[in-house]
């Protein structure tokens, strides 16, 4: 494969290829135990690797060849109660729990089972010039994948059969044929790949890839006219002063532009659209209900905010004192962190309505994440 190191410790979508592996038996519910058979001098890249499951066993170290260190994983299994055992390429971190579920079910006394898809390709047979000799008649060829599953007693017989003999096997299933066991099929997918070049590992990382988050950010304003009064609610916090905001609700500007902000990132409309100022079920009511209300257009559309920031417009109160207590607020009603939620203020150095002290105005905008494609969104 070429690169640095092993290939059953390259990185995969954020962890080793072995814990892919070794994860996909420990998860399985007719696996009682794993162990994995490795070279004495990978022992820290294991350790950084295995799971952290109760199904792991200790690690048994290897040989000079695959054939000696599946035996030696194989010896190390008689020292535990083990019945029927799957032997799994370390490098096959895509097999399917059906896999897993068939080869166990499959495997009976003097009978192995081993996953296999059948070859698509047409086969040629070449010449040393490189040169087709033949094409050879591919109908009832298979590529043999792993894991492969033995009754413990039966591939260990096998095994020490042919140990020292100077005769060298590929998989486990051809030295149980050697032994004259009947070695099953169960068709499996061309996913349970093994990796073993360089374009097997970018292969792994596309199927294992999350679509890219989508990103929007919606804004929103609103102005709102001051009147005497007792105080004004601004991004759901009340502030005494000598004036009141006039409104249908509780005329909080700073809500009314975030909720605006937030419907416009799912293109949901606007405040108006959804509680008319004509409907007397509205009148006086806190404006939490509204930003609560977009909040959950906007989770059910499959987004999550991720950042909102309101800025207020005003020559009075002043607005500094209350900004953290206005931020406090928006995390509660938005389940944020402080650091996802801003509140600015600034006046409009007295001129226009808002420096005559006619009204208050606020901008907000919002931005919220999707995790894949956005949904649909009703109406
Ligand atoms: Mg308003």
């Amino acid at each position: 494969m070429g690169g640095d190191g092993p290939k059953q410790y390259r990185m995969l979508a954020g962890k080793p290829v072995l814990a892919h592996s070794l994860e996909a038996f420990c998860d399985h519910p007719l696996i009682s135990g794993v162990m994995a058979v490795i070279y004495p001098d990978d022992m820290a890249l294991y350790s950084a690797a295995a799971p952290d499951h109760g199904k792991m066993l200790p690690p048994v170290a290897g040989g000079d060849s695959r054939q000696e260190s599946v035996l030696a994983g194989l010896e190390a299994l008689t020292e535990i109660s083990a019945d029927k055992v799957l032997i799994h390429d370390a490098a096959r971190p895509f097999v399917a729990a059906e896999t897993i579920t068939d080869l166990v079910n499959g495997v009976a006394a003097g009978t192995g089972a081993i996953p296999a898809h059948r070859v698509t390709d047409t086969l040629k047979r070449g010449d040393d010039n490189l040169a087709i000799a033949e094409t050879v008649e591919r109908n009832e060829l298979w590529c043999a994948q792993t894991p492969q599953a033995f009754l413990l007693d039966d591939i260990l017989q096998a095994h020490r059969r042919v140990a020292g003999t100077g005769q060298t096997f590929t998989d486990d299933a051809a030295i149980a044929e050697a032994a004259g066991m009947r070695v099953n099929i169960i068709e499996a997918s061309a996913r349970n790949f093994k990796l073993t070049r360089q374009e097997d590992m970018v292969l792994a990382q596309a199927m294992l890839a999350q679509p890219a988050p989508e990103f929007r950010t919606g804004h929103g304003y609103d102005v709102h006219r001051i009147g005497p009064g007792d105080g004004v609610w601004l991004c759901g916090h009340f502030i005494v002063a000598p004036i009141c905001l006039i409104g249908h609700s509780d005329a909080d500007v700073g809500l009314h532009a975030l909720t605006d902000a937030l419907l416009a990132t799912i293109a949901a409309g606007d405040i108006g659209s959804h509680f008319p100022p004509s409907d007397p079920q509205w009148k006086g009511v806190s404006s939490d209900l509204f930003l609560r209300h977009a909040h959950e257009l906007v989770v059910s559309a499959g987004a999550a905010i991720t950042h909102v920031d309101v800025t207020l417009v005003c020559e009075a109160p002043k607005i500094g004192p209350h900004r953290d207590a206005m931020r406090e607020k928006l995390c509660e009603l938005l389940q944020l962190s402080m650091d996802r939620v801003s509140v600015k203020a600034t006046t409009n150095e007295t001129i226009g309505f808002i420096g005559r002290r006619e009204g208050i105005a606020a901008m907000a905008t919002a931005t919220v994440r999707f995790a894949g494609q956005p949904q649909e969104q009703q109406r």
